[in-house]
């Protein structure tokens, strides 16, 4: 339940004394009434945010933030008004099949969040009778939720006085503060930073307008520090160097990866395709044949991996080009072959055929749909990018 309303007033809203040491302390204290005051000003209008003084959904809440993990608010809010129209409660997601809602989420990449959503929802109904735990650590035990989303859906669904930090929300703190630590080691001490801000009051308002002053005001390049609410104690904004912050320890960037992929089209208008194992990258989810993708990929003998199609007699020619793709940890490079076999090709035993024109319901991962619309020369339309960036648990600017 949340403890107060839009509307309540500014005069009971008090922040808490910022006592971490390391930071250069701005004059002043940065206000939760002046940050509040904006918000009411200027909130975006989300699909799955509670109207003002509303009191905010907790489903929704849930589904928003799991579907908002290393994705953008622009991705995100077509498949959340699906999904609701389709699953309109927890009670809805836990009687669905996972096929379904692995359908759901095609194109919306990190795919195990959708195995965790389906578990979660199962979760909350068996362990909870439906109704979504009000406290952090309750929330943390579910599928899928890591502090990050216990903070942000106890805040925002139940006026919980807790921050939920995410990448908007340390650099805002960051430059408020000037803090010059590096991330990631330093996380403990943007949470410490961002809790002392959180009022007693509206708790929920404040996570998501600090959400909204990150994603539109305090950006990573250009901040409008000229419209922004905390313009005048903010200690980056004073030394003339904000885009400087957060500090950043230089990432690692994962080896590149490379294999080839098979796209076999029957004669009578089917490709054949195949599940991924439950477990792992892209656990579940549909794909053409390929080669396993590795660092030391050798094309020469990529055909020795091409699936064997009885009848089917495939000649396989490579298709100009190659299909690259971003996962987390590593980019990966695929090149493409492609076959035409009769209508008679059999199936190996672990794959199957299906009418291209259903290929837009199975849940194909934006790698393959890129695979297949490479080998078909654009014939099928890849869905929303999904915008996937960060690591678990981290949210992208401009959300
Ligand atoms: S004044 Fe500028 S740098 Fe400081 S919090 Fe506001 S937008 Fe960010």
């Amino acid at each position: 339940m949340r403890l107060a309303g839009a509307g309540a007033s500014r005069k009971k809203i008090r922040s808490l004394p910022i006592e971490t040491p390391g930071t250069k302390r701005p004059v002043h204290a940065p206000s939760a009434a002046d940050l509040l005051a904006w918000y009411d000003r200027n909130r975006r209008d989300l699909p799955w945010r509670a109207g003002p003084g509303a009191t905010p959904d907790p489903y929704r809440v849930w589904l928003s933030e799991i579907m908002l993990q290393q994705t953008t608010v622009r991705a995100v809010a077509p498949y959340f008004v699906r999904f609701i129209a389709r699953w309109p409660n927890v009670d809805a997601l836990a009687a669905a099949q996972l096929e379904d809602v692995l359908r759901a989420w095609a194109g919306l990449g990190y795919y195990a969040r959708a195995r965790n959503l389906h578990a979660c929802a199962r979760t909350v109904l068996e362990r909870h009778h439906g109704c979504f735990p009000a406290s952090e650590v309750e929330l943390t035990e579910l599928p899928g939720i890591g502090p990050y989303t216990a903070a942000a859906i106890a805040a925002i669904a139940f006026g919980a006085r807790t921050a939920a930090v995410d990448g908007n929300v340390e650099r805002v703190v960051a430059r408020l503060f000037a803090f010059d630590q590096e991330l990631p080691a330093a996380k403990p001490q943007f949470r410490a930073l961002a809790a002392g801000l959180v009022p007693r009051k509206r708790a929920g308002d404040f996570a998501q307008a600090l959400m909204d002053l990150g994603a539109t005001i305090c950006t990573p390049r250009r901040p409008a520090c000229a419209i922004c609410p905390w313009m005048n104690v903010c200690a980056a904004r004073r030394r003339s160097d904000p885009e400087t912050f957060p500090r950043k320890a230089r990432k690692r960037a994962g080896l590149l990866r490379r294999g080839a992929a098979f796209v076999a089209v029957r004669a009578d208008g089917c490709l054949l395709v195949r599940s991924r194992p439950a477990r792992g990258l892209l656990g579940g989810m549909t794909e053409v044949p390929t080669t396993p993708w590795t660092n030391d990929f050798d094309a020469g003998r990529a055909l020795h991996a091409a699936p064997d199609l009885s009848h089917g007699k495939p000649r396989w020619r490579r298709v100009p080009g190659i299909v690259t793709h971003v996962f987390t940890h590593f980019p990966l490079e695929l090149v493409v072959f492609r076959a035409d076999v009769r209508a008679a090709a059999k199936a190996p035993a672990d794959a199957r055929w299906i009418p291209v024109a259903e290929l837009a319901d199975e849940a194909l991962p934006n790698v393959m749909r890129k695979v297949v619309a490479h080998a078909l020369a654009g014939r099928i339309t890849p869905r929303a990018p999904g915008g996937l960036v960060r690591a678990p648990e981290r949210r992208l600017a401009g959300k």
